[in-house]
């Protein structure tokens, strides 16, 4: 086994500390990779808090990992050492299922291995994720991330990105479609990146007023505050797609009310109670409510490779992780601009 240091919380809710714990030695098949920098997702969070379901203790959270690689197996093909890497929310999958034949991973009937608070496919060894100096990963869920791009940028694509990467392509997005973007956190500046890339026309849909300016500096070309009924009222049937990213609760009701007839909104965002829904909101103008989760392995290369032609990552503030639980406060309110990301040199 290898040695390894993280940071994890050894129960529900406890604060994030120091760890050491062991990893698999890598196998003919294994890419072990030095972690650079890791993103912190809103999920680290609910994770560590069990605000979702109940976790898998300790647990070291993280799934936004990028690094250098350090040792293959020799059967691995695609990695050598000294090459750039990434691991995004999933480390493994059945491989044989409907979902996982057509690089749907994120949809594995058989149950994926998420990177952590989760098990490997042997269904009992407890997944770790990137608060931590080290990771083995079978190659094929191990990602190339270019030179070209800003690495501790790049980061918050393995999750923020594909998570909104994967239904704007799944819905053909783009040139000729009105998008609204509705929350601007890690998800919704990444939203609003890949949309106006995609050539839509994107709005930022916020209740708060301060982030028009941020958002026009992201490309977005219109900003409406949802706290002002006016311009709600305004925008009755304007969309064609919605990209819900918000993690609090809202009425989803009044967002479909913005949707053309045959509009789509799309979920990506998890709120902590279910949402109530009208039937009516899909009635009037045969709307669709959807939803969808990261992306498969395919994607998720697909889409790093059009951020290094098209200079695409996060905005990030960079963090010591001794200051993880402040980072965590501040996320809870919301006070990121938009992606923390650790150093993980700081470890
Ligand atoms: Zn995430
Ligand atoms: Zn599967």
């Amino acid at each position: 086994m290898i040695a390894a240091k993280g940071y994890a919380a050894q129960t529900p809710g406890t604060p994030l500390a120091p760890w050491n714990f062991e990893r698999r030695e890598p196998g003919p098949h294994d890419v072990q990779f030095d972690i650079l920098f890791c993103g912190v997702c809103h999920s680290d969070l609910h994770q560590v808090r069990n605000d979702w379901f109940p976790g898998i203790f300790p647990m070291v959270p993280g799934h936004e990992i990028v690094g250098r690689v350090i040792k293959v197996g020799d059967h691995v093909k695609k990695f050598k050492v000294g090459d750039l890497a990434g691991t995004g929310c999933l480390v493994d999958s059945c491989r044989t299922c409907e979902n996982c034949r057509q690089d749907l991973e994120q949809y594995c009937l058989n149950g994926n291995s998420q990177t952590y608070n989760g098990l490997e496919q042997d269904k009992k060894t407890p997944t770790y994720g990137g608060y931590s100096n080290t990771i083995v990963v079978h190659e094929d869920f191990v990602l190339h991330i270019s030179k070209k791009l800003d690495l501790a940028a790049a980061a918050p694509l393995l999750c923020a990105g594909i998570t909104t990467w994967s239904p704007l392509r799944h819905w053909k997005v783009g040139k000729g479609h009105k998008l609204a973007v509705l929350g601007l956190g890690g998800l919704g500046h990444m939203g609003v990146k890949f949309g106006v890339a995609f050539g839509a026309e994107v709005t930022v849909l916020s209740t708060s007023p301060k982030k028009e300016a941020d958002a026009k500096k992201l490309g977005a070309h219109h900003f409406l505050v949802t706290t002002d009924p006016a311009q709600v009222k305004a925008a009755t049937h304007s969309f064609d797609f919605i990209l819900d990213t918000v993690s609090a609760e809202h009425d989803i009701n009044m967002y479909m009310s913005m949707l053309k007839t045959h509009g789509t909104h799309i979920c990506v965002g998890v709120p902590p109670k279910p949402a109530p829904i009208h039937p009516f909101s899909l009635i009037g103008g045969r709307k669709s409510l959807a939803g969808s989760g990261i992306g498969g392995l395919a994607e998720t290369q697909e889409m790093l490779d059009f951020c290094e032609k098209h200079n695409i990552v996060s905005d990030i503030e960079i963090i010591d992780i001794k200051n993880i639980q402040d980072a965590y406060d501040r996320m809870l309110k919301g006070d990121v601009r938009y992606r923390f990301v650790i150093d993980m040199a700081t470890l």
